[in-house]
């Protein structure tokens, strides 16, 4: 079923700043105004809601493992000849300032892409994005096909990801991951679930929750801006993206076993 489609109606109430889950609920918030903006669609609550539930598990804070993606993530923007930051509904309704700010950062454009694409939608996604700052928005017209992909998600811009060596995706399905690796592309990846395919398949795998990524991504790109050419390098060929991954699940190992522990198991 499109965004366009769907009739929504939306009941807004006060969440109160006391509430334990404040900032979760907040988010889910603007999940649902990007629905009635049409910027989201029905399955992309349902992602939302897989994320949320990787995020509790993960403790909804950023953790050393995403520290260190994050760190390998901003050296290879700076190293890359063409970055290009990928961006779907769920992602700019989100985050499409700190979208916004990243890009100026790195210097790598936007690019609209979406697995339920229509006209209407990647019209709205591209207003959200201008109305955030962005000059400059892909994605919207003479598109190609990326080899490999089935779904309107093959679409790219030529001179986007169509040229791009380097992609970052977001709330990302993983078969378009394995198609841009298998076009040679470096893909970063934010994504919650340490076990999805994207983030098997990603180069890199922030596993943490993108609004709390992004802003930290850029600060991390200014801050190595000055760093030499040689340790850069050195960042991003030391990652190894399957111990970051292992990482991250032996914390969700720990943290089960912690909290079991607490209510009086052995
Ligand atoms: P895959 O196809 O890679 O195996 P999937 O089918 O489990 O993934 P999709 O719906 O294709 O999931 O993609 C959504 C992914 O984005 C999920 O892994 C989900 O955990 C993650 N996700 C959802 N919300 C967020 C968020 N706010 N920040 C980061 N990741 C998120
Ligand atoms: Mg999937």
């Amino acid at each position: 079923m499109k965004a366009e489609m769907v009739k929504v109606t939306i009941v807004k109430v006060p969440i109160p700043r006391s509430h334990p889950r404040f900032e979760s609920l907040t988010v889910r918030e603007r999940m649902v105004e990007g629905l009635a903006e049409g910027l989201v669609v029905p399955e992309g609550l349902i992602a939302h809601g897989r994320g949320e539930c990787f995020d509790y598990l993960l403790g909804e804070e950023t953790q050393v493992f995403a520290l260190k993606a994050i760190r390998a993530a901003a050296a290879s923007f700076l190293l890359a000849r063409k970055p290009v930051i990928s961006v779907n509904g769920n992602m700019a309704a989100l985050c499409a300032r700190e979208l916004v700010e990243l890009s100026k950062a790195t210097g790598a454009p936007l690019e609209v892409n979406l697995f339920y694409r229509s006209r209407v939608r990647e019209q709205a996604v591209a207003s959200a994005l201008r109305r955030a700052g962005a000059n400059v928005v892909l994605g919207v017209k003479a598109l190609e096909s990326l080899r490999g992909l089935e779904s309107m998600r093959r679409l790219v811009e030529a001179e986007g990801i169509g040229e791009a060596d380097l992609v970052m995706v977001g709330i990302e399905d993983g078969d378009r991951v394995e198609a841009l690796r298998r076009l040679g592309k470096r893909v970063i990846a934010v994504d919650l679930n340490p076990l999805s395919r994207s983030a098997l398949k990603a180069n890199i795998t922030i596993v943490d929750n993108v609004v709390r990524a992004l802003p930290k991504l850029k600060v991390e790109v200014e801050r190595l801006r000055k760093a030499g050419l040689k340790n850069l390098q050195k960042l991003v060929s030391s990652y190894d993206n399957r111990r970051i991954l292992a990482e991250a699940l032996n914390h969700i190992r720990r943290r089960l076993g912690a909290l079991a522990s607490s209510l009086g198991e052995e």
